[in-house]
């Protein structure tokens, strides 16, 4: 199994980083994460431009085109043979010693990168899954795709714990995202979905799921709504590149509409899975 580290595609085992790379100690750096279907990436333009926003949103400048990461990441997914599953992909500051002000133009970032079989996660897209809610703790810049997830992952670890597959945060009332995933929900027709501001990460799956609202009739408002809203709601799904349009049929112990996926929901993930086999064939 073939990973990318800097520039070169090496076996997985041989693959080392420092104790010191700011990424390891400071969650310093910018990742993504790219759904292969068919040997092929989907989306892998907007997710390489949207890791070089982030890294521009703190500074670190990484030495690539999207271009040069998409051809990079193409021949390891070739290399490793891999159909379905995805590609993960990081640049941490580099390594310098420990300081927390960020080291010289000297410093290189570092890359590393691998790829994952995984299936596309079927029953849970069929029958929806459960959530809870949770006050969103995070930091004021969610736009940015950081390493440092200790707020996502300690809403996750409460949604586990509660037998849950994910959790749905909130600042005060307003319904902001998923610990992994974007949120929307349907109310009388219309889809709502908060705004791509500093609260929420602008997913690519959200995205295209709004050019599919906006392509089919399907009215579309990037509002903010309430945590009264979301329990109200005749539908509510999550979006993200591991789950696709995943329904969201119970919170916090309440059934959503009826119970099951919902109309709109289905339509959405037929639309979405049609851009799917467009871009990477069937
Ligand atoms: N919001 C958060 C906090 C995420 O971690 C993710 C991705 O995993 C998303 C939203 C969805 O983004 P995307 O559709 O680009 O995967």
């Amino acid at each position: 199994e073939y990973v990318i580290l800097n520039g070169d595609l090496i076996e997985r085992s041989e693959a080392k980083v420092d104790i010191e790379d700011r990424g390891y100690q400071f969650g310093d750096g910018v990742y993504e994460v790219i759904r292969v279907y068919n040997g092929k990436m989907f989306t892998a333009d907007e997710h390489l431009e949207r890791l070089l926003e982030s890294g521009r949103k703190i500074e670190l400048d990484i030495p690539y085109s999207v271009g040069q990461l998409k051809q990079m990441l193409a021949e390891m997914i070739k290399r490793n043979n891999l159909e379905l599953g995805i590609v993960y992909m990081q640049f941490s500051r580099g390594t310098s010693p420990r300081n927390h002000a960020y080291p010289g133009a000297d410093v290189a970032p570092v890359l590393t990168a691998y790829t994952r079989e995984t299936s596309r996660p079927v029953e849970s897209m069929r029958n929806g899954v459960k959530a809870i809610l949770i006050e969103d703790i995070r930091w004021l810049r969610c736009d940015i795709k950081s390493l440092n997830l200790l707020g996502n992952i300690m809403a996750k670890q409460k949604a586990a714990q509660s037998g849950c597959f994910e959790a749905i945060q909130h600042r005060g009332d307003t319904v902001t995202e998923g610990s992994s995933s974007n949120i929307a929900i349907v109310k009388d027709g219309t889809l709502y979905t908060h705004p791509a501001t500093n609260l929420i990460l602008n997913g690519i799956t959200r995205r295209k799921i709004n050019e599919i609202c906006r392509e089919n009739g399907v009215a579309l408002e990037e509002s903010a709504f309430t945590k009264d809203d979301l329990l109200d709601a005749d539908e509510v799904f999550m979006s993200s590149t591991s789950a696709e349009i995943t329904p969201i049929t119970e919170i916090e112990g309440k059934p959503i509409g009826n119970g099951s996926s919902g109309p709109i929901t289905n339509k959405l993930q037929n639309l979405f899975e049609e851009a799917i086999e467009k871009e990477c064939g069937s």
